[in-house]
């Protein structure tokens, strides 16, 4: 059965259908398109092309497809040429239609070539990994990595139609899975005490009969957040809540080198570092902290840093940050589990305490 949800941006608004494998919906959508005498090509990556060889020529009938290299060194500049080159030995014109097929490396770079190429063309997302079903694929956030840092170059554009499958999970390697839990945990931390509880009775994993639900959640409350600030202008709260514990991971993600801690791994440890931050601030007890460590420890996720990391460099990294706004950086904090604010007066030395406590020296 497919049930859809709408995000809501007016003239933007689009809708996510969830459902099992959504084969017979995406081929459907794709005949319309030809029919309508529109061009549609397929972006995905190197694993997907390998380890769902069925569902390409099953759903995407007729579409010329590019598959590049899997992995975070794909959203560059280079391959972001060759996205763009292929759209246009494709002859895509304003009418043609990209769909990006794969975890988040995939829907950013997919989605900026189709915001960049002929200033703008429709694009859908078919999300693979648990984090661009959660996260990445709603929201029209897309974009590419400089040698200079994460995500400096891109674009608002949303997608025409996000396609939710929850089955191409099955062949998603653990870690991977792992590291989406983060923005799970993450949805019910910020936003949803009851989601909260329930993964906290109940881990969720592949074979979860919770799975579409937990995911449909997640997206409901990332669609209601974008919906209000979808270009993250709000002064206060807003879309900028959903970086709780972003601010520490992005730190730590750049500190240990890129690669070396997945995505994901670095938010897990961040979360316990805004918990112990929120805790600080006299928001959360120390049975709260405990309570949010566990729960990440039994998704497979790291509370601590591997090796220690340098305290200097992880808050050089903090000033850097792309959410710093005057100055500030500006962090994330829960007032309990499920209700949370942004706070730009963070004294320099609560931060530092946080991260000795996820194992900064
Ligand atoms: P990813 O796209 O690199 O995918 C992770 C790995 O899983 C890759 O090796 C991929 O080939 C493989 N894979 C994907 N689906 C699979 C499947 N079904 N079966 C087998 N293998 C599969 O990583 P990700 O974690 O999905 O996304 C991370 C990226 O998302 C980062 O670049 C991050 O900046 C971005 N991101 C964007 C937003 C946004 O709002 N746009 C939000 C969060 C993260």
């Amino acid at each position: 059965m497919v049930e859809n949800l709408t995000v809501q941006l007016a003239e933007r608004s689009y809708a996510l259908s969830f459902g099992a494998t959504l084969v017979e919906e995406i081929r459907a959508m794709v005949a319309d398109l030809h029919s309508a005498g529109r061009k549609v090509v397929v972006l995905t990556d190197a694993n997907l092309a390998a380890e769902q060889a069925d569902f390409f020529p099953e759903a995407f009938v007729g579409c010329p497809r590019l598959v590049v290299e899997a992995g975070e060194g794909t959203k560059s500049l280079t391959v972001f040429g060759t996205v763009l080159d292929f759209l246009a030995a494709q002859k895509i014109d304003r009418g043609g239609v990209l769909i990006a097929v794969g975890g988040g490396v995939i829907g950013d770079l997919g989605g900026f070539a189709a915001a960049a190429y002929l200033r703008g063309i429709d694009f859908y997302q078919v999300p693979t990994t648990l984090l661009a079903m959660v996260d990445s694929s709603v929201g029209g956030k897309t974009g590419i990595n400089l040698a200079a840092g994460k995500n400096l170059v891109g674009a608002f554009h949303q997608p025409q139609q996000v396609f939710i499958a929850t089955s191409l999970l099955q062949s998603l390697p653990e870690r991977e899975f792992a590291a989406g839990m983060a923005e799970v945990i993450k949805y019910g931390m910020l936003y949803d005490a009851a989601l909260f509880a329930e993964l906290e009775q109940n881990p969720l994993n592949v074979q979860s009969d919770s799975l579409s639900a937990v995911v449909r959640r997640c997206c409901e409350i990332k669609a209601k957040i974008v919906a209000e600030d979808e270009r993250e202008t709000a002064k206060e709260g807003g879309r900028a809540l959903l970086n709780l514990g972003h601010t520490f991971g992005h730190a730590i993600e750049q500190v240990a080198g890129y690669g070396v801690y997945l995505h994901g791994e670095a938010i897990g440890i961040g979360l316990a570092a805004a918990a112990r931050l929120s805790q600080k601030l006299g928001h959360l007890t120390e049975a709260d902290v405990q309570r949010i460590e566990a729960m990440i420890t039994a998704h497979q996720l790291p509370v601590r840093v591997r090796e220690p990391m340098a305290l200097d460099d992880l808050m050089n990294a903090v000033a850097l940050d792309k959410k710093v706004r005057a100055g500030l950086p500006r962090f994330v904090v829960m007032t309990a589990i499920g209700t949370t604010i942004t706070k730009s007066d963070v004294e320099s030395a609560m931060a530092e305490a946080c991260f000795r406590e996820i194992g900064a020296v």
